[in-house]
């Protein structure tokens, strides 16, 4: 897979969730921000990277937020939706190691 590739993948994927999802779904809080994709797993993980359970809309101030308190962002995962179960499973997915057998980073 060339890194054009996942460009393009990573494109549609964004703009597909955006457009099922077309709001920060961090309702309590105050927003700032476009609108993007925050994955669980880490996009280096290309097994879920677009993995749409992997993924929730949030706008930039809410994904910075949850990125620098991953804490928080795992029990905010747990109080809207994710079960402790699937969110093992995404980690184990995850974990399979696909990345260094298609993918480099240019
Ligand atoms: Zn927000």
């Amino acid at each position: 897979m060339t890194s054009q590739q996942v460009w393009l993948l990573d494109k549609k994927f964004r703009e597909e969730k955006i457009e099922e999802t077309p709001y920060c779904q961090n309702v309590t809080k105050n927003h700032s921000g476009r609108l993007t994709v925050a994955h669980i797993e880490k996009r280096r993980h290309l097994t879920v990277r677009w993995n749409k359970r992997n993924a929730v809309v949030l706008c930039l101030g809410c994904h910075r937020h949850f990125e620098d308190n991953a804490k928080e962002f795992r029990g905010w995962l747990l109080d809207n939706g994710y079960t402790k179960l699937e969110l093992k499973e995404l980690r184990r997915l995850a974990s399979n190691n696909l990345r260094d057998a298609v993918y480099q980073d240019p």
